[in-house]
C-alpha cells in the first residue's frame, strides 16, 4: 500500500487540503436554487439536468416531459437507471443497449454527474480520504477504511452539523446545508469509481446481486469474516459529516439507490446509520430504510451527556435507550452499536462502565459497544483516555456480557478519523470562537 499522498506529500497535503476548506459559519445557509423546468429538478447552468440521485420513476417522468411517449420513457428510464447506478457509467455513448440515435438525444438534455474531487489522500495504513465539493462550492469529506475482511466507506450527510457535540470537530461548524440525494449516493459511486469496482459483465453483475442476497442470511450485521465477492467496498457507515436523521428524506432516498439490486446492490445488513440520538426519526429509520443502527451514546449520566452531546437536553438517555429497544429489526443477530468516545476524566471511570452495562441490561438491548479513542483536534476541550483506562473500561463491559471492542484509530496521518472530518482551518469557526470565549468567561468567574 502506498503511503504517499496522491497529489502532494504528507503534511503539506493535509494543510493544503485544509486550506481549501471553507469556514461554514460565514456562508449564507440559504442557497437560492436556479429556476427549474421540471418540478423538483434543478437544471445545471448549461440547461442540462443531472440524473444522479434520481429514482427510476423520476427519470421516466423527465423523459416523458422531454417528449417520449409513456412506454418509451419507461423503457429508456429502466435502461439508463441500470447503466447509471448498477454499472457506474457516466457517458450515454457507453449505454450500448440504447439505440445509437437515442444517445445524442439523451446527451443534449442530461448528464450523469459526480461530486467534484478536490483532493484525494492515501494513508500509510491504506485509509483513503477524499475532499469533495458540491456544484455550489461547499466542501465535505468521505473516507474509505480497508480491513482484512471488509472495506468500509464513511459517508457524509450534511455540510457541517446543527448539533454541537463538544468533542467533534464537525460540531464546531455551522450547518451549511443538507447534502442532496445525488451528493450522498454520489459518494458511494465515486468510491466505486476509485476502487474500480463496477460490474463490467453480466456475470459480475450476477455475482454482485448474489452477494447482496447471500448477505441477508449473514448473522454478523457488520460483516464477520465474509467478504462478498472479494470486493474492497463491502460496508457503508453514515458516520461522516452531519447528523443523517436531520436529513432523513435525502439519506433514505440515497440509501434506497444503494440497496436496490438493480442499483448499487449493497445489502442493508452492510449499511449502518449513526445518530447522536434524534429519537423522533429513529423508528422511521428502521421502518423506511431498514439499515443497522449505531447510536452515539458517549455518556451514561445526564450531566455529562448534556455537556458533550447537547441534543441530550432535548432527547434524554432513558428515552433514547427505549427508542433503541423499539428499533424495528433490532435482534441478537442485528445488534445496535453504541458508540462511546473515550474522554479522559470525563466519561471513562469504572463507575461509568458499570452504569453503561446496567443501562443496556435494563432495556434488554441487543447491544455492542464500540469504544472510540478520542481523536484530538486543535483547540479541542478534551483529551483521550489512556490506553490502560480504555482497556479496563472495555473489560468491565465485557465482564457484563456485552462486547466492547476498542476501535483502532485509522488514517491518523491524514486526519481521516470517521466522524472527525475536520477542516483544521487556520481560522477558527464562529461556533468555536464563541465557545472558547464562553469558557474563558466562565474561568474568569
Ligand atoms: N452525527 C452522527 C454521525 C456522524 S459522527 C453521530 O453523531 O452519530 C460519527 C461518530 O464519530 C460519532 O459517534 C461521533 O461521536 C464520533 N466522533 C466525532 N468526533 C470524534 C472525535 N474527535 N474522536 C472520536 N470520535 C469522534
Ligand atoms: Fe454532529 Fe455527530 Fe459531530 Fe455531534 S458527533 S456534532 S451529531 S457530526
Amino acid at each position: 500500500m502506498s503511503d504517499t499522498n496522491i497529489t502532494l506529500d504528507g503534511a503539506d497535503a493535509v494543510s493544503t487540503a485544509a486550506g481549501l476548506m471553507p469556514i461554514p459559519g460565514h456562508i449564507d445557509p440559504l442557497t437560492v436554487p436556479r429556476p427549474s423546468l421540471v418540478e423538483g429538478v434543478t437544471p445545471r447552468e448549461d440547461g442540462r439536468i443531472d440524473l444522479l440521485g434520481l429514482p427510476k420513476k423520476r427519470i421516466a417522468e423527465l423523459f416523458e416531459t422531454a417528449g417520449l411517449d409513456a412506454k418509451a420513457a419507461k423503457l429508456r428510464a429502466k435502461q439508463v437507471y441500470h447503466w447509471l447506478y448498477h454499472r457506474g457509467v457516466i457517458g450515454f455513448d457507453a449505454m450500448t443497449d440504447i439505440a445509437k440515435t437515442m444517445r445524442p438525444w439523451l446527451a443534449q438534455r442530461y448528464v450523469v454527474g459526480r461530486p467534484e474531487i478536490v483532493e484525494a489522500q492515501h494513508s500509510s495504513d491504506g485509509t483513503r480520504k477524499w475532499l469533495l465539493r458540491t456544484a455550489d462550492a461547499h466542501d465535505f469529506e468521505m473516507v474509505f477504511i480497508p480491513d482484512a475482511d471488509r472495506g468500509t466507506l464513511c459517508v457524509s450527510s450534511q455540510v457541517g452539523c446543527t448539533l454541537n457535540c463538544r468533542f467533534c470537530h464537525t460540531g464546531t461548524m455551522r450547518l451549511v446545508r443538507n447534502l442532496t440525494v445525488g451528493e450522498i449516493v454520489g459518494q458511494v459511486m465515486l468510491a466505486r469509481d476509485a476502487l474500480g469496482e463496477w460490474p463490467k459483465t453480466a456475470e459480475d453483475s450476477r455475482r454482485l446481486a448474489a452477494a447482496a442476497d447471500l448477505d441477508e442470511d449473514d448473522d454478523d450485521a457488520n460483516g464477520g469474516d465474509y467478504t462478498p465477492d472479494g470486493r474492497l467496498l463491502t460496508n457503508i457507515v453514515m458516520m461522516g459529516m452531519g447528523e443523517p436523521l436531520y436529513n432523513f428524506d435525502n439519506v433514505r432516498d440515497a440509501l434506497k439507490l444503494v440497496m436496490d439490486g438493480d442499483g448499487l446492490a449493497l445489502s442493508k445488513r452492510r449499511i449502518t446509520l449513526s445518530t447522536s440520538g434524534v429519537i423522533p426519526q429513529m423508528a422511521r429509520c428502521g421502518e423506511e430504510i431498514g439499515v443497522n443502527l449505531a447510536v452515539s451514546l458517549h455518556a451514561v449520566t445526564k450531566d455529562v451527556r448534556d455537556e458533550i452531546v447537547p441534543v441530550n437536553k432535548k432527547y434524554g438517555i432513558e428515552d433514547l435507550l427505549q427508542a433503541c429497544a423499539d428499533y424495528p429489526g433490532a435482534s441478537n443477530a442485528r445488534r445496535i452499536t453504541f458508540e462511546y468516545v473515550m474522554l479522559k476524566d470525563k466519561n471513562d471511570s469504572d463507575a461509568d462502565a458499570r452504569e453503561l452495562v446496567r443501562l443496556l441490561r435494563k432495556y434488554d438491548l441487543p447491544a455492542k459497544v464500540n469504544l472510540i479513542p478520542f481523536n484530538p483536534w486543535p483547540g479541542a476541550p478534551y483529551e483521550c483516555s489512556s490506553p490502560e483506562r480504555i482497556r479496563t473500561f472495555s473489560n468491565i463491559i465485557f465482564e457484563g456480557g456485552i462486547s466492547a471492542p476498542v476501535r483502532t484509530p485509522r488514517g491518523r496521518d491524514i486526519d481521516a478519523a470517521c466522524g472527525q472530518l475536520k477542516t483544521a482551518a487556520e481560522k477558527k469557526s464562529r461556533a468555536e470562537i464563541d465557545r472558547l470565549l464562553a469558557e474563558k468567561e466562565a474561568a474568569l468567574g
